[in-house]
């Protein structure tokens, strides 16, 4: 076996829309059978773990809850690890999201406000975006709240269409932010600390990043010292993929999840 731990995308690598794509339950079962750690690794911020559970459990495939780790999760994480953030958040947090972000910062024992705060103001997917949220969030941001953003994803895939992503609602506020709107989703350092955290892993360990997006999952490989590897199966086209250079190849192609199990790992 060539690598410790694999972090796994999700949308177009495990599932598109609601569908479960072939031969991942069976590539996840290796990866049990054979004891490789694993997590599901998502920027999406407005499910939580148990929902995305759920789902997927409808297409076939079986996860655990602590088998998936969202960019709001990693957000909530960097609260908690940093003493500037946590110290704000106790004032009051201002949610600019959905029903997955404000769950995992109630877990977390932070209080939401419905108003404008000092405090922190946590930015995210939105679908219920308005006016009247961005100017609660002008408001705070003139009483000296910091801003965390889930993701800066422009844009997310539907079985549709393409669909306006955390990106334009970061994008917003930041036309009006003072200091700097901190990301946490991937690429960013803090969300491969948080996986590793979660993964009881070390910086040591050989880590295989699998995702379809090089400018999210290969740059996060490449940031943090992990190997990489683009599966076909999501938005990246095969003639993309050999268009890459620089931070945005990965190591490995292939079609699939399963056919990375398969040639990276050798255990299907
Ligand atoms: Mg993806």
């Amino acid at each position: 076996m060539r690598y410790d731990a694999l972090l796994i995308d999700v949308d177009g690598v495990v599932k598109v829309g609601t569908t479960v794509l072939a031969g991942v339950p069976r590539a996840i079962a290796a990866l049990r059978s054979s004891g490789v750690p694993f997590l599901l690794v998502t920027n999406n911020s407005t499910l939580r773990p148990a929902d995305l559970v759920r789902r997927l459990s409808l297409g076939g495939l079986d996860i655990r809850p602590e088998e998936i780790l969202t960019s709001a999760q990693v957000l909530v994480y960097s609260i908690g690890h940093s003493l500037t953030y946590g110290v704000a958040a106790k004032r009051g947090v201002l949610v600019i999201g959905e029903d997955g972000l404000k769950g995992e910062l109630q877990a977390g024992g932070y209080r939401i406000t419905e108003n404008s705060t000092d405090g922190l103001v946590a930015v995210g997917l939105d679908r219920s975006f308005n006016y009247e949220k961005l100017r609660l969030a002008l408001r705070s941001v003139k009483l000296g709240a910091r801003i965390l953003a889930t993701n800066t994803d422009s844009t997310y895939p539907s079985e549709e269409e393409e669909l306006p992503g955390a990106g334009a609602m970061v994008a917003a506020i930041r036309a009006f932010a003072t200091s700097p709107v901190r990301v946490m989703g991937k690429p960013s350092r803090v969300f491969f600390r948080a996986a590793l955290s979660r993964l009881g892993m070390n910086r040591s360990g050989r880590v295989l990043i699998v995702g379809d997006r090089p400018e999210t999952d290969v740059r996060l490989a490449k940031m943090n010292g992990a190997a990489s590897a683009l599966v076909l199966s999501g938005v990246t086209s095969a003639s993309e993929a050999r268009a890459l250079i620089g931070g945005m190849r990965p190591d490995y192609v292939f079609r699939s999840l399963e056919e990375t199990v398969k040639t990276s790992l050798g255990i299907i």
